[in-house]
């Protein structure tokens, strides 16, 4: 038996295939029979055991093919956007002929598709998979994974998407862990600042052009206002949603001291450890206090 750190990134695929023309669930597999890859249509086969959730694998390598480079952080998010939304209205893995791509999870009522992305991208692929599915109709929501993303340092993709529709997951093999929003203050592709983890619910979307947006909130929320068109309940829009300005106050006073700093990196490290005492404990305390 493999031990759990030797498993944790393993290149597993995905949780359908199709048997004949019938796309069928890894649940619904039986072991020593050939199924066939959604993507490539090459030879797969199911595993599972007491701590691992059931998915297919490829018999052999076939490096082009996107679905054999997932994880198990990547299908434990999946199953856990599965749980999370209505029944029969969800599913995942749906092939789109048309544009030739896979969702990982459609929401088909909402016209909603969820990405998760838990290995590098670059900006070009970020941009072409939502103008591809835009085109369908439907508007993509990025969750990104812990295991590549939300690190100090932002990839042009990262930068790109964290002011569109995206939210973070700290999913990990066995199940546990959050699909999240977090305030964040990035100069220069790096994130000198992180607020908490806010947990939301992504069976709660609303339009942001509800949202009473105005010069007292924070630059950082405007910038990724100006991209977004949907919240989900409990992310930093919903909490800021029907407060009073000078709950703000943390948040904005936060981007003051970093725009004063900026360029100093000295600055920035004795600067933080001052923050810490004051605005940080007032930003939890203020978001917190605004948790869903
Ligand atoms: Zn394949």
């Amino acid at each position: 038996m493999q031990k759990a750190s030797s498993t944790k990134n393993v290149k597993t695929m995905q949780l359908f295939a199709l048997r004949e023309n019938e796309r069928i669930s890894a649940r619904q597999a039986l072991k020593q029979y050939d199924y066939r890859c959604l993507e490539c249509l090459n030879p797969v086969r199911v595993r599972s055991g007491p701590h691992r959730q059931p998915h297919f694998f490829h018999t052999t390598s076939h490096p082009l093919c996107t679905q054999q480079g997932k994880t198990l952080f990547h299908l434990q998010t999946q199953e856990r956007i599965l749980q999370t939304l209505p029944q029969g209205d969800v599913e995942l893995e749906v092939p789109f002929p048309n544009i030739g791509r896979i969702a990982d999870a459609v929401w088909e009522s909402k016209q909603l598709i969820f990405e998760v992305q838990c290995s590098s991208i670059s900006e070009q692929e970020a941009r072409k998979r939502i103008h591809d599915y835009e085109t369908l109709g439907y508007r993509v929501i990025w969750i990104l994974h812990e295991k590549r993303f939300n690190r100090r340092q932002l990839s042009a993709a990262e930068q790109f998407l964290v002011n569109r529709e995206c939210y973070f997951s700290s999913i990990d093999i066995e199940g546990g862990g959050m699909i999240y929003d977090q305030f964040a203050i990035v100069r220069n592709n790096k994130r000198l600042f992180r607020g908490p983890r806010l947990e939301i619910s992504l069976a709660h979307p609303f339009s942001l052009c509800q949202l009473p947006l105005n010069d007292q909130f924070p630059k950082e929320l405007l910038q990724r206002a100006s991209m977004r068109h949907i919240g989900f309940r409990g992310d930093l829009f919903d909490r800021l949603h029907a407060t009073e300005p000078q709950d703000w106050f943390a948040m904005k006073r936060l981007e003051q001291h970093f725009n004063e700093k900026q360029g100093s990196c000295q600055s920035i490290k004795s600067g933080l450890s001052w923050i810490k005492h004051v605005y940080l404990s007032l930003l939890h305390a203020f978001l917190e206090k605004h948790s869903a």
